[in-house]
């Protein structure tokens, strides 16, 4: 269910969408102003808009930019000149969808649906890690130590993330083998090791005199910057 709230001056076409939209599953606030309209979006909060382009008090276009100004609220807008010219308007102000005027609530509730939907599925972009002078882009894929770009490969690269999202804990091999191979443990844990090695390699430290990777005998695999991680630690 969707908080939608409509902004339309035509105060019968406002209560039969309100009710189409209320008996679609959304709970629907309605404004006959733009005034009002932007007043509820501050108090209410609304998860989608939907704006009638012709308004008494403001135009549409107008308000869809003072609207953007404030907030990122998905707006479909209901035009009733539908041109070319309009739609592209209301597209460049902002808005995530149009609506053709007379549309029916069907319609309606199906823009709204997949308007949402489209929001829903924006992941935001993973987040950069930095360990030390470690820095791991998992959007991009690589990573680099003080500055100079490591070249690993990919099974490197997502154990090394693997690590660095639980940087400073001890990570066992049955954890790396499931989550990063993807394989059941037993048999295959050689693979644990040997990557380790390659991946101590290209951080251009041993398993002795370790730096960034620390192998905790009988446990697992620990990622530490060099001044975070003390013997005693
Ligand atoms: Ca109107």
């Amino acid at each position: 269910m969707a908080q939608v709230l409509l902004v339309e001056d035509d105060s019968a076409l406002r209560t039969s969408l309100s009710r189409g939209l209320s008996e679609r599953g959304h709970a629907v606030t309605s404004a006959g102003t733009a005034m009002d309209g932007l007043n509820l979006i501050v108090s209410c909060k609304p998860d989608l808009v939907v704006l009638d382009i012709g308004l008494p008090d403001l135009d549409g276009r107008e308000m869809l930019r003072m609207l953007r100004a404030a907030s990122r609220v998905p707006v479909i807008v209901g035009t009733a000149r539908g041109g070319e010219d309009e739609i592209v308007t209301v597209l460049d102000a902002g808005a995530d969808d149009y609506v053709v005027k007379p549309f029916s609530v069907g319609q309606l509730d199906a823009r709204i649906r997949a308007v949402l939907r489209r929001g829903g599925e924006e992941q935001p972009r993973p987040e950069v890690l930095v360990v030390g002078g470690l820095r791991i882009d998992p959007a991009a894929r690589s990573a680099t130590l003080d500055g100079s770009r490591l070249d690993l490969n990919p099974k490197e690269f997502d154990m090394l993330h693997h690590l660095a999202v639980r940087a400073g804990q001890v990570v066992s091999k049955r954890e790396l083998l499931t989550e990063v191979w993807q394989l059941p443990y037993g048999g295959a844990d050689k693979t644990v090791d040997v990557h380790v090695s390659w991946l101590r390699r290209k951080l251009g430290e041993t398993a002795r005199e370790a730096r960034y990777l620390h192998t905790v005998r009988g446990v697992g695999v620990r990622l530490a910057a060099p001044d975070e991680f003390g013997a005693d630690r």
